[in-house]
């Protein structure tokens, strides 16, 4: 049974009889307590409007990977808002070449500074790879708290991101000691196509990666392995709330969901990089 709405089924979320139509329980919260985009942008602009009221060198810190969204947050933030912000980027060992040449390049492009602080995630990759889970959610607390380290560091109280889904309702979110998380691409909703269009004009390629990402080389291979494991995507919930939202359509949602394809050079590359696989 599928959801009428997004692309669960009921191998993923509990699917229900809504006035004779078949949704899952996520689509119905969604329907119960719709999200309020309007507001989350009045919110957002509002703070980034007035930062650059002040005369700091930076004005906010750019959670920074070279991604597409990244990148298309840098763009927002230095052509609408007119702010200087600091690109961090956490380099974790398997980020592609590929991506940090993109972020060199649009950072010069836009004559802003970029800091790359290197990690070494092989560990945390291997560990869930070998169990056959997912190792997003545990790689991104640890680069959110580097980011987070250099705002205190430096004392700047805003920390932008490039996320497209909301907390909840809102998307500003509080962190330790009085700095703001702002996921600066939510309130706008823009499709896939959009955001392609918008990097059209910037020093920005397309790294083929296997996966819904544009930096990432062990995605790929984690959602295969999980794949094997649960014969379905990690991203599920991910990718449903984008196509519940309308940031994504149902049929290319579907196609995300398959198990991927990943380029054999992107296997030679993280053996490279001394992930054992
Ligand atoms: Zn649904």
């Amino acid at each position: 049974m599928e959801c009428s709405i997004c692309v669960h089924t009921s191998k993923t979320k509990k699917i229900i009889d809504y006035n004779g139509k078949k949704i899952c329980i996520d689509c119905l919260t969604m329907l119960k307590y719709p999200p309020n985009f309007e507001k989350m942008k009045e919110e957002v602009e509002n703070i980034l409007y007035n930062l650059k009221k002040g005369n700091k060198k930076y004005h906010c810190i750019l959670a920074f990977s070279g991604g597409k969204d990244s990148v298309l947050s840098l763009k927002l933030l230095v052509e609408k808002f007119k702010l200087n912000p600091l690109c961090v980027m956490v380099d974790n060992k398997y980020i592609a070449n590929e991506a940090i040449e993109n972020a060199l390049n649009v950072t010069k492009h836009y004559n802003v500074d970029l800091v790359i602080l290197n990690r070494d995630f092989t560990n945390l990759f291997e560990d869930a790879i070998k169990r056959g889970e997912s190792p997003c959610r545990r790689c991104s607390r640890l680069i959110l708290r580097d980011v987070w380290r250099v705002a205190k560091l430096l004392n700047i109280k805003y920390i932008v991101t490039g996320h497209e889904l909301p907390f909840g309702h809102s998307a500003i979110r509080d962190m330790k000691e009085g700095i703001k998380m702002i996921r600066l691409l939510t309130p706008y909703k823009f499709k896939e196509e959009e955001k392609y269009k918008m990097l059209k004009d910037l020093p920005w390629k397309k790294p083929n990666l296997g996966g819904y990402t544009t930096n990432c080389l062990v995605l790929g291979l984690a959602l295969n392995r999980f794949f094997e494991k649960y014969g379905f995507s990690f991203e599920i919930n991910r990718i449903a709330t984008l196509v519940r939202l309308g940031l994504l359509s149902k049929e290319k949602g579907k196609k995300l969901l398959e198990k991927p394809e990943v380029p054999e050079e992107v296997y030679e590359e993280l053996r490279k990089r001394g992930l054992k696989i």
